[in-house]
């Protein structure tokens, strides 16, 4: 592993170790960047090497403190994955360990079926990202694993739901929920985990929370009490809308580790060219995010009360006294994502989206530049009219993840694109 090559650095802030720990220039012939090993096998130092590599990747031993470890083979591991590993536990308070994925979806899917066995349950809450959904609903059932949604934001739902849930396995939370920004009480989810009465033996229900919304910028989820933190990479840590991973973070490098070993046998690692652009694009995520989370305050609020706007979904313009509650108590800033009901219904939306000129009619977020969508005919246009309902998916309903422009000119490319609906 690459260590910390500044002995200094456990009392350093976050924007500084990134770029400071996790890479040793000479090991990269004095590169100042990171550069990429493409190999897909690794020369061992010797047979002896060898044989305590294998054991400590099939998880037969661990690591001495400083011990170096060869590599083996790219599809269990790569500098590129370590130093990019390495550079993103910093950026997440609380976290000890990481591990990447070549997709946000790969690394859910991997850390679910690290933890789930047939006859256990899952509890999550809906909305929650459409491939995740598919996954819990469509997927685990015909793996024995029982899959419970609950509505985001429904604190005394949540705990119900917990108590009454047998053989918990995991908790799964993703807040705010996508695209209404409805958010669920981290902190409380966590301790109600904390205190179920499983059978005797098993382990406490895992809380894991998809933070890729406000995450790692405004939302700390293992300093309120979760095990581990899902990422889609693709979205803020990547920022530029030009690649795909994922990422899963905890406190206890042993739930790492598990993970890391099923990754071994699903291959599904990133690739060191992917794990360099993405390690470069790090030590820039708070930057971005905040300047992107400032646009967007400074949009929403001033669109909300536009006579074709009935409604501005966005963390600051709340009415909920329990939703300003929660986003107080466990947001840093309100984020870059903002959903805006026109009156005008669907064909609003779609004269909105047809005539905007900056912002781009596109799904995915957290890129530099400004994407709006659909919801109910694109991301969310597998649900029931119950889901809808439920998830406040309604016809007139337009998401916009606000990018690094001027918000000014967003603001008045919006304003613009509403005088047609
Ligand atoms: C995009 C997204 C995912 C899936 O990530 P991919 O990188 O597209 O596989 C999961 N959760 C959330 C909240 C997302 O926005």
């Amino acid at each position: 592993m690459p260590e910390d090559v500044n002995h200094k650095t456990q009392e350093l802030r976050p924007t500084t170790k990134i770029l400071t720990r996790g890479f040793d220039p000479s090991l990269s012939v004095g590169s100042a960047r990171p550069a990429v090993f493409r190999s897909s096998t690794y020369v061992f130092s010797s047979p002896e090497a060898a044989e305590r590599a294998f054991d400590i990747a099939n998880g037969r031993g661990h690591p001495e403190a400083n011990e170096k470890v060869d590599l083996i083979y790219a599809r269990l591991n790569h500098p590129n994955a370590e130093i990019l590993e390495a550079q993103t536990v910093p950026l997440e308070p609380g976290a000890e360990a990481a591990v990447v994925f070549n997709s946000g979806m790969a690394a859910i899917v991997t850390t679910l079926l690290t933890f789930l066995r047939p006859g256990q349950s899952v509890v999550y809450t809906v909305p929650i990202y459409g491939g995740t959904q598919h996954f819990l609903r469509d997927f685990l059932p015909g793996w024995g694993v029982k899959t419970i949604p609950v509505a985001a934001g429904q604190g005394a739902r949540l705990d119900e739901a917990v108590r009454g849930a047998e053989n918990l396995g995991v908790v799964l939370v993703e807040t705010p929920a996508n695209p209404t920004l409805v958010m669920t009480d981290l902190r409380r989810a966590a301790q109600t985990a904390a205190n179920y009465k499983g059978l005797r033996g098993m382990r406490r229900p895992l809380v894991m929370v998809d933070n890729t919304l406000l995450g790692p910028a405004f939302q700390h989820p293992l300093t309120l009490g979760a095990d581990l933190v899902l990422y889609s990479a693709t979205k803020y840590l990547s920022g530029f809308s030009d690649l795909l991973a994922g990422m899963v973070l905890a406190k206890d490098p042993e739930l790492v580790q598990q993970i890391r070993l099923q990754r071994h046998l699903f291959g599904n690692i990133l690739q060191p060219d992917e794990c360099w652009l993405l390690d470069g694009r790090l030590p820039t995520v708070v930057l971005r995010m905040n300047r992107q989370s400032k646009n967007a305050q400074r949009i929403a609020e001033h669109l909300a009360g536009h006579p074709k706007i009935a409604r501005v979904m966005y963390p600051t313009l709340f009415s909920d006294a329990d939703q300003s509650l929660i986003f107080h108590a466990q947001c840093d800033f309100p984020g870059a994502m903002f959903s805006l009901e026109l009156k005008g219904g669907k064909p609003a939306a779609f004269e909105f989206l047809r005539n905007l000129r900056l912002a781009r009619n596109a799904v995915s977020l957290g890129g530099v530049e400004t994407l709006a969508c659909h919801p109910k005919t694109t991301t969310h246009s597998g649900y029931t009219e119950e889901e809808f309902r439920q998830a406040g998916v309604t016809d007139g309903l337009v998401r916009v993840s606000v990018g690094i422009e001027h918000w000014r000119d967003l603001l008045a490319d919006f304003e613009q694109a509403l005088e047609t609906t």
